[in-house]
């Protein structure tokens, strides 16, 4: 089958694999309809992520069809057409009874992609195979088109998060940093818990422009500190809640800066780095909260299904490329480069 890997930074290639098979009789075999390129591939895409086994198939934004099943597999069927989350999770460790899936210790919170834990291949192929899937598979409400359902087992739930663990309140100024796709999620979840007014900084016109469309306030880098812009937009005191969807020193750094005293910083970009800067002074005097992880998203593929078939959340206005897996390399080079108006790339086998 054909499968997307990358062979070394900014190497990305369609090779010629083995069919994804049943391994453990817990594993399903999903046949992808839709895969998808994350701001979390692209860490990987930069060499920025160590100890990545070269070649392993990229990619853990995925859906499609179940083509076989083990034979301890009773949730799902052949035929069912299924979301996972990025992250695979047992279900019945010590941290999945928690509800905190993304620790798994049976797996080493491991991820489609072969980042962390074990390495299992990732969804950027024509198959893959699923753990664990009894936990793992989501069945899709049938007439719910892929476009609308994909993004449920990362980057939706992502966003959503951030804005749920900033603790948002009817009134409040909210600030996120970073219109790609997390944090245009970001912006669309923050409207559902009632704030007056939403900045998204980035310095991308045509993001912010969309930004603009749904609601938000563009804020952009290009034109001063962030941080002054936002006070200067909130009477000097700075936003209520600030939602960083970037995952580097300085956003972060900025983000911590910018929230008013008392407020909320929560952070979902991925840091790749041991350890950054951090303003620890102003953090403390300020009294502020800092939330911060990866997302637990097999907790929240269900109610935020719901939100999706009312209309409150409309995942698929970020979809800018639709394209076929062997134009994976041309993907990845235009979401990273920001060309060609490029916020997400889909990819169908
Ligand atoms: P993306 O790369 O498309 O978006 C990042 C955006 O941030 C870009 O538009 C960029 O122009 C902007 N940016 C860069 N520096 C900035 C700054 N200083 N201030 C404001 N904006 C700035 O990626 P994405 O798909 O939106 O993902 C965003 C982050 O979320 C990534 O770090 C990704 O790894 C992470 N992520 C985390 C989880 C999780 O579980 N916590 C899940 C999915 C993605
Ligand atoms: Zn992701
Ligand atoms: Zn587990």
């Amino acid at each position: 089958m054909k499968a997307i890997a990358l062979h070394a930074p900014y190497d990305v290639r369609v090779d010629a694999i083995p069919d994804a098979a049943v391994v453990d009789p817990t594993d399903v075999v999903v046949r992808v309809s839709t895969t998808a390129i994350c701001g979390s591939d692209l860490h990987q895409y930069h060499g920025r992520v160590p100890n990545l086994p070269a070649g392993v198939t990229l990619g853990h934004e995925f859906m499609g069809v179940v083509e076989a099943a083990g034979p301890a597999v009773t949730q799902v069927r052949v035929g069912d057409r299924v979301i996972a989350p990025f992250s695979i999770s047992c279900g019945t460790c010590e941290w999945c009874r928690m509800r905190l899936p993304a620790q798994c210790s049976t797996t080493g919170r491991a991820v489609f992609g072969g980042r962390f834990g074990h390495t299992y291949p990732g969804g950027q192929a024509e198959a893959v195979r699923v753990p664990f899937a009894d936990f793992m598979c989501e069945r899709v409400p049938a007439g719910m088109a892929d476009e609308d359902a994909i993004f449920l087992g990362d980057i939706l739930a992502t966003g959503y998060v951030c804005a749920e663990s900033a603790g948002i309140r009817p009134g409040d100024t909210v600030a996120v940093f970073g219109a790609g796709p997390v944090g245009i999620f970001a912006l669309q979840a923050a409207h559902l818990f009632g704030p007056s007014r939403v900045y998204v900084v980035d310095r991308v016109d045509y993001r912010l422009k969309l930004v603009e469309e749904l609601g938000g306030i563009p804020v952009n880098l290009d034109a001063g500190d962030p941080v002054t812009q936002l006070r200067g937009l909130t009477g000097g005191r700075g936003p209520d809640a600030v939602l960083e969807c970037v995952g580097h020193e300085v956003p972060f750094t900025q983000s911590i800066l910018s929230v008013r005293a008392g407020g909320t910083v929560s952070s979902v970009g991925v840091y790749v780095e041991d350890s950054i800067g951090f303003p620890v002074r102003d953090a403390f005097f300020k009294d502020l909260t800092l939330r911060m992880g990866i997302c637990n998203a097999r907790n929240y593929i269900a109610p935020l299904l719901g939100l999706v078939q009312a209309g409150k959340l409309q995942p698929r206005r970020i979809i800018t490329h639709t394209m076929r897996l062997d134009e994976a390399p041309r993907g990845y080079r235009i979401f990273d480069r920001k060309e060609e108006g490029a916020i997400k790339v889909m990819l169908t086998p």
